[in-house]
């Protein structure tokens, strides 16, 4: 199985994304394959930039309302949307947050610890890095970490437990030689905090066996794809994907092309981008999946055999999975050495018009016969070596 090293330390998101789909975080992390521009992460940068401007002063006052949206219409970021109309929509969207959040919090006003604050840590080891949108120090020295989502109105309780929070609060504690006291997320679209205390020592030794364990697998070569009807409806990637690429065309695959553009050579990027046919491309593409299908057939061969070892440990012909299921068959195989008595024996029972030649496949096909005399089938097995194998039969429940 091919190795890899991990090629950047691992983040909150892409940890999710290799718990999620490890294929997807192959063409992402790996592959380098760039996801599509999406609006709503242009739209949710654009307010945290802003709110990052906001908090990032030496000492107070912060800058005025005017001097705030000035700055978020600088700085707004375009990719992703579908049209102007869906654009202009949204920037009135961040406008009337930005406007709501200074008025709600202008009087309350502090300095934060840190804006934006980016950690970079190893957990066993492993390298990884985030960026917390705030750190507050608060009055007895303990800190107070917040993150802000622009996105859905958020689950009640999504601040429990959230592997997202977990992180940071390990990293500050660590990097930061202080005791976090306070977990929040901050919604913006509705002004709403959801607060929990710090996180458990549990979570925390979860969060880390995470890390690591994905950190072994993504340096083993693991990247089986995952499919789920929801997240691959909407990944990026669904084309090239081994799962789905029979569902699409070769034009349609190359939809793909200009994305892969970018991880190919430079001086070549222009015949790719300029022509989806160029046959260069779809050759270097071709080449790709075909790579990626041996890839997967190795990987699956050897869960195939660590599935046959625990099987034969446990004594158990037959097991499931949550999907599929599998059933250990047994597979003869016999070796005849001394094809003249073979030919004898049979041309004596008058079988030889059957057989003609003694390979084995063909005497193991006349001893299956049920219609053989038993005599003549002791007396061949007597000539033959018979070796048992085990194969595995994989089937969806
Ligand atoms: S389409 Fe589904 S299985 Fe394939 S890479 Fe994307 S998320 Fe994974």
């Amino acid at each position: 199985m091919a190795t890899f090293t991990l090629p950047r330390p691992l983040s909150h998101s892409s940890l999710t994304m290799y718990g999620e789909c490890p294929q997807k975080y192959k063409f992402k992390y790996i592959e380098k394959i760039p996801e599509k521009s999406k609006h709503f992460f242009s739209f949710g940068n654009s307010v945290h930039r802003a709110l990052e401007y906001f908090y990032n002063v030496k000492n107070p006052p912060p800058p005025s309302l005017e001097r705030l949206l000035d700055y978020y219409k600088e700085h707004w970021l375009s990719p992703g949307y579908r049209d102007q109309a869906q654009e202009a929509e949204y920037f009135e969207d961040g406008k009337e947050i930005l406007t709501k959040f200074y008025r709600k919090h202008i009087a309350d006003f502090a300095v934060p610890f840190f804006v934006e604050y980016n950690f970079e840590l190893k957990v066993e080891g492993v390298p990884v890095t985030g960026k917390v949108d705030r750190v507050d120090k608060l009055a007895d020295g303990r800190l107070s970490i917040l993150d802000y989502k622009t996105g859905k109105a958020l689950a009640l309780n999504r601040v429990q437990g959230d592997a997202q929070l977990t992180m940071y609060q390990m990293a500050c504690e660590e990097l930061l030689g202080a005791e976090v006291a306070r977990l929040s997320f901050y919604h913006l679209p509705s002004l709403k905090e959801q607060v929990v205390e710090r996180h458990s020592p549990d979570l925390v030794c979860g969060l880390r066996r995470r890390i690591v364990a994905a950190a072994e697998s993504i340096t083993s070569g693991v990247f089986a794809p995952k499919p789920d009807e929801k997240k691959c409806y909407w990944c990026d990637y669904k084309p090239i994907c081994p799962i789905f690429k029979h569902q699409y065309s070769d034009g349609q695959r190359a939809t793909l092309l200009p994305m892969a553009a970018a991880t190919i050579p430079e001086g070549r990027q222009g015949d790719a981008a300029s022509a989806a046919s160029d046959l260069a491309v779809l050759i270097d593409s071709c080449g790709e999946f075909t790579r990626q299908a041996e890839e997967l057939a190795n990987q699956a061969r050897d869960l195939r055999g660590k599935i046959l070892d625990s099987l034969k440990q446990k004594g158990y012909v037959r097991a499931f999975g949550k999907n599929y299921e599998v059933t250990r068959v047994t597979i003869e195989k016999w070796k005849f050495s001394d094809k003249k008595k073979i030919l004898d024996l049979i041309a004596k029972a008058g079988l030889y018009d059957k057989i003609l030649a003694p390979t084995a496949a063909k005497v193991e096909q006349l001893m299956a016969d049920a219609k053989l005399d038993p005599d003549l089938r002791a007396q061949l097995s007597e000539l033959g070596v018979k070796t048992e194998n085990f194969d595995l039969r994989v089937k969806p429940l």
